[in-house]
């Protein structure tokens, strides 16, 4: 990498070289579509198989039960509109709604798709508060289970403030309720949790955890862009919402985008090495190291999200009266690359959701930065950042200072 300092790899990171050279291949010479029946097809064909069992390990479960999609939101999109589709066609019986539990800080992918069917009329959605420190309780989505909930959709780890979703532990409640409702008769809730963000980091057995339905990119976890998949356990109820051909076991419509796959099966399966888990370790001791030292040398500045519970990676502060987006745009004049939790969107500048979730005020969550380290982060760079950051919130303070005098 160049001399400008990346510290956003939560955003996107870059594709190892281990998996690069497993990629190349198969955009020249064995460029085949894996749906051909002829040589170049079946060669195709047989590197996807390999990558499909190499997730399968990952993720401890059948080969047949991964989905080669183009990422998370794909994977997202097709749980929510899927598991509606699977609703209206084949399990109503009476004229009731489904009835979906998420929670009110999920990435826009699934809160949209929610948003959608509801203004739609398809379903009932009840949005879950998270707690101020970022965790939601589950105990609240026991509570919000009804007769006619067919999905719960909880992200394991929050893209933004990086904190750590008990989704083992909704499982473990949902096995037991699901057993009592199959007494009654009443339909099962699957479970789905968007673990985009927690691949590298936590426990993505899918029976340990109890997810029916797991979603993820390549591209967060040093893998290509363009790929992911979704798990989808044997018996869940979905249908596809593409129409088109018969990849993916008549799930995803679509011809293969061979080498992401490839590369995707390369980047899950040096995950558990010895040496990324000794990478691992490295990155959560700089994170530490970097929140010790904001929160000491900073004055009025703030983690967001608990510290505890969180991603190794993850580092999201505010700071009083410092606009995030004059941070961001500060330390990207320095080749810091960091980011903000708002977004930019129809050209106005909107509070993170995900704060504003939490219960922070407007202008709180209009002063967030992320920062996300990675395998190639170095204590030097995250000290660079601190003295930047130091300079930048007075100079921003000073500003912002002299405006509102001017106000007054
Ligand atoms: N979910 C989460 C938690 C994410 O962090 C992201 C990427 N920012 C996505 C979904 C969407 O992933 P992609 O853009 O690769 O489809």
């Amino acid at each position: 990498m160049s001399n400008k300092i990346y510290l956003d790899y939560a955003a996107t990171t870059p594709v190892d070289a281990k998996v690069l050279e497993k990629m190349l291949p198969y955009f020249s010479k064995n460029f085949g579509n894996a749906m051909s029946v002829h040589s170049f097809g079946q060669e195709a064909l047989e590197s996807i198989d390999n990558a499909r069992a190499q997730t399968a390990k990952f993720f401890g479960c059948s080969p047949s039960e991964i989905i080669f999609t183009s990422g998370a939101t794909e994977s997202n999109n097709l749980v929510v509109k899927g598991s509606l589709r699977s609703y209206y066609s084949v399990t109503r019986k009476t004229g009731e709604k489904p009835h979906i539990i998420t929670t009110k800080f999920e990435h826009h992918c699934v809160l949209d798709a929610c948003k959608l069917a509801e203004k739609d009329g398809l379903a009932e959605i009840t949005y879950i508060t998270p707690n101020h420190e970022g965790i939601v309780s589950t105990k609240d989505i026991q509570n919000s289970i009804k007769p006619n909930t067919i999905l719960i959709s909880v992200m394991y780890v929050n893209n933004e403030i990086g904190t750590l979703q008990p989704i083992a532990e909704i499982g473990k409640m949902l096995k037991k309720i699901n057993a009592e409702r199959l007494e009654k008769k009443l339909q099962q809730v699957f479970f789905h949790t968007d673990a985009t963000q927690a691949i590298n980091y936590f426990n993505c057995n899918v029976n340990e955890i109890g997810v029916d339905l797991l979603s993820m990119s390549a591209h967060k976890i040093y893998g290509p862009k363009g790929v992911g998949i979704l798990y989808i356990k044997k018996g869940t109820h979905i249908k596809r919402v593409q129409d088109g051909g018969d990849q993916e076991y008549k799930m995803r419509a679509g011809t293969h985008n061979v080498p992401g796959i490839v590369g995707l099966g390369e980047a899950v399966s040096m995950i558990k090495t010895p040496k990324t888990q000794a990478a691992i370790k490295e990155i959560k001791k700089l994170r530490d190291y970097l929140i010790k030292r904001v929160l000491k040398e900073i004055p009025k500045s703030y983690l967001n999200g608990l510290k505890e519970k969180r991603s190794p990676n993850n580092a999201n502060f505010r700071f009083d009266n410092v606009e995030g987006e004059g941070l961001i745009l500060s330390l990207d004049l320095e080749g810091i690359a960091a980011s903000t939790g708002s977004a930019c969107s129809s050209g106005a500048l909107e509070p993170s959701h995900v704060l504003l979730s939490m219960g922070l005020r407007h202008e709180q969550a209009h002063g967030s930065l992320r920062i996300t380290i990675g395998k190639y982060t170095t204590k030097k760079e995250i000290d660079i950042l601190i003295v930047n950051l130091k300079e930048i919130v007075k100079r921003l303070r000073k500003i912002s200072g002299n405006v509102l005098s001017e106000f007054k």
